[in-house]
């Protein structure tokens, strides 16, 4: 017994599950990390300074990373839903601030849920509170009604959760952090990236809040139907600012991240399965807005998507594909032999692609915007509905959208369109029915949204 005190913690778990049979046969746990607002390409597999998020790159050299990942819209409550319930925006049709999940709709907690687990998420953005997000956690922790740094604070409670769950039960456990959404406030350790030597002068540079340069948009309220937003630009030495406040919020999730993973591998018996991936991403003015929710490009649609965990052990996940939200459901629950009797749109990402490979498609309703996607590798489309203007480009020789083709290749463009036309039809007909948030549900509801700034 004298040589356990030198073995790492998982050697003394293994130890102990050696003296305990049955114990290694246990089933997995599952820990679902949501990084909100967290774009791919800060992160090392994509070639960003690694000491921005070190362990998130050591869990990728470890485990299966899928480098294009994809979101369905770039703001929180359409790609959230989607992570939890394996379905297309348009087919689970929670695409406005009030849109409610249907209850007929089998999340992935609900799932669990019936296969034995136990269910717990900690979550910190309050556009998350109601809506369908609940729906199915035995436990469910809200964490703060502010924009402000929380990472801390939804760590400490997913330790929490993990230390009061039970031992018989595998359990499911969601996370879902705020940060590094806008206001970006890294605590003190964690400003390790911004520009040596500058001091902004402006108060909202300083503070990290990033919607005050998104100019006069409409918020939450309806506008008229050409609402164009207007953004205040920022000069460079600000924005490397923002952006390095950004990255310390980053580092944040990151060390908390690995903090909730290790407390689940002392805890806990069971093997784990790790997942993490992000709602969507962020614009620094790449197309001409900061933040998200605005546009369809790379910025704000490409999220990290990584697994990591025993139950990757003879399983073949090709991190060369496209992946999509939609597929981290299907995935997960191959991976941990759950059966799932709902129609899901998503692909187990564990399995062979269909044949053709998956389409990538989205759209956004924020505000008033309407538009959509639709990726055919390596060409993209973006379609504004609005005005019919079209944006195609071709990923592989511009990855970064600076070139539009649309005008140049008219009958690509009129085959995505009525690509993406067709499919949006299918998925629309077989759409579930979504309730309006109201009353008091409502009430609160926009409580939470002017605490996140979408209500001015
Ligand atoms: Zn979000």
């Amino acid at each position: 017994m004298r040589m356990a005190r030198f073995l790492p913690p998982s050697a003394l778990l293994l130890a102990a599950c050696a003296a305990f049979s049955g114990c290694m046969s246990r089933r997995p746990d599952v820990i679902l990390i949501v990084i909100d607002t967290l774009r791919n390409d800060e992160l090392p597999w994509m070639g960003a300074d690694p000491r921005f998020a070190p362990n998130l790159g050591r869990l990728a050299h470890e485990g299966v990373v899928f480098p294009r990942t994809y979101a369905p819209s770039p703001w929180t409550k359409p790609s959230t839903t989607t992570i939890l319930t394996g379905l297309h925006p348009y087919r689970h049709g929670v695409n406005g601030h009030d849109d409610k999940l249907d209850a007929s709709v089998q999340t992935i907690a609900e799932v669990f849920s019936a296969a034995g687990y136990q269910t717990a998420a900690v979550v910190s953005n309050p556009s998350l509170y109601d809506g369908g997000t609940r729906q199915g956690f035995e436990v469910f922790r809200e964490v703060g009604r502010w924009i402000e740094h929380s990472t801390d604070r939804v760590a400490a409670q997913a330790r929490d959760v993990i230390a009061r769950a039970s031992g018989e039960r595998p359990l499911f456990l969601y996370v879902h952090f705020l940060d590094p959404h806008d206001k970006y406030v890294p605590p003190a350790q964690d400003r390790l990236f911004l520009p040596e030597g500058y001091t902004p002068q402006g108060p909202e540079v300083l503070t990290g809040d990033m919607r005050h340069f998104e100019g006069d948009t409409p918020v939450w309220k309806p506008t008229s139907f050409d609402f164009t937003p207007t953004p205040i630009p920022l000069q460079p030495l600000d924005l490397a600012y923002m952006r390095g406040l950004y990255r310390g919020e980053l580092h944040a999730a990151d060390r908390h991240l690995q903090a909730i993973l290790d407390s689940q591998r002392i805890g806990r018996g069971n093997p784990l399965l790790s997942v993490v991936t992000a709602d969507h991403g962020e614009a620094f003015y790449e197309h001409g807005m900061p933040r998200h929710g605005w546009t369809l490009h790379e910025e704000v649609l490409r999220v990290p998507l990584l697994f990591h965990g025993a139950p990757l052990q003879g399983r073949s996940l090709d991190g060369s594909r496209i992946a999509r939200s939609m597929d981290i459901l299907p995935t997960i629950l191959d991976l941990v032999h759950v059966k799932d009797s709902e129609e899901r749109d998503g692909v187990s990402l564990a399995q062979p692609p269909p044949e053709g490979g998956s389409v990538v498609q989205g759209l956004t309703c924020y505000h008033v915007q309407k538009e959509s996607f639709i990726i055919e590798d390596p060409y993209k489309l973006i379609i504004d509905e609005r005005f019919g203007r079209n944006e195609l480009y071709d990923l592989q020789a511009d990855p970064h959208e600076t070139r539009n083709l649309a005008f140049s290749q008219p009958a690509r463009v009129a085959s995505m369109v009525a690509r993406q036309q067709k499919i949006r039809d299918d998925l629309l007909s077989r759409k579930f029915a979504t309730a309006k948030l109201e009353g008091e549900e409502l009430r609160q509801h926009e409580e939470a949204l002017k605490s996140l700034g979408y209500i001015k």
